[in-house]
């Protein structure tokens, strides 16, 4: 998903380096604990969009801190408007490219990893952009606890197998898998906090596939 560029989004996002930080020098560690007011872990959602998902999370969980991770500047924006908004103290946006997800979050600082709706990148030439290629599971490993998860929604039936198939390679764990999350039983669909493309697909009936996942301990 391509945004249209929306000054204000961008303006907001220079305007609030308290809040939201613009692609942050990879060499610089960033003081997490510091710009929550705490130590504890943090959950990351990577390529928020406009933020549906993360805002209403950090909004049923006070007690825990939330990164939205997002490559584009103005969807960064639309969610610290809702941030600003909503007084969402315990989340904060991260305007960068989740190919430096190790160099931003230090080892074991990290409880979950959300990737909703990731970009398909259907042809073979681009396996190495999808957000579940290997590399990209390696940095995962990199920051989450030893009991972290990984928390995968799309809507995209390629996607979804070839992320099956890449986790398995690596070695993980699956600890829930659904090709229908949507018509589960009623206490996981309760549970589902929807994100914006999720609401679209969903409601033109399309199935909405899903699959929690960690890392093995290592031997
Ligand atoms: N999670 C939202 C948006 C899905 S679209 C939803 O479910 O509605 C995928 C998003 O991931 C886009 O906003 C895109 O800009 C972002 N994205 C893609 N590659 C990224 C990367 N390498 N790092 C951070 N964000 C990325």
């Amino acid at each position: 998903m391509r945004l249209k560029n929306k000054p204000w989004a961008n303006e907001l996002v220079e305007e609030h380096p308290e809040s939201a930080l613009d692609r942050p020098d990879p060499a610089e560690k960033i003081d997490w604990a510091a710009r929550f007011g705490n130590d504890k872990p943090i959950e990351i959602e990577v390529g928020s969009g406009k933020g549906q998902f993360i805002t209403t999370l950090a909004k049923q969980h006070p007690d825990r801190n939330f990164v939205a991770m997002e490559i584009q500047k103005t969807a960064a924006g639309i969610i610290l408007k809702k941030k600003l908004d909503e007084g969402l103290d315990n989340l904060q946006i991260l305007c960068a490219d989740a190919a430096n997800l190790v160099a931003y979050f230090g080892e074991n600082s990290t409880s979950k990893i959300y990737l909703n709706f990731s970009d398909p990148w259907p042809k073979s030439r681009h396996e190495k952009r999808r957000l579940t290629y290997k590399d990209f599971l390696a940095k995962y490993q990199a920051v989450l606890t030893a009991d972290g998860v990984i928390e995968f929604k799309t809507d995209n039936s390629g996607l979804f197998a070839y992320s099956v198939r890449s986790m398995n390679n690596y070695g993980m764990r699956f600890d829930f898998v659904s090709v229908d999350l949507h018509h589960e039983k009623e206490e996981i669909v309760e549970k589902n906090v929807e994100t914006e493309y999720e609401h679209k697909f969903a409601s033109k009936g399309q199935p909405i596939y899903c699959l929690h996942a960690g890392f093995l301990p290592a031997e």
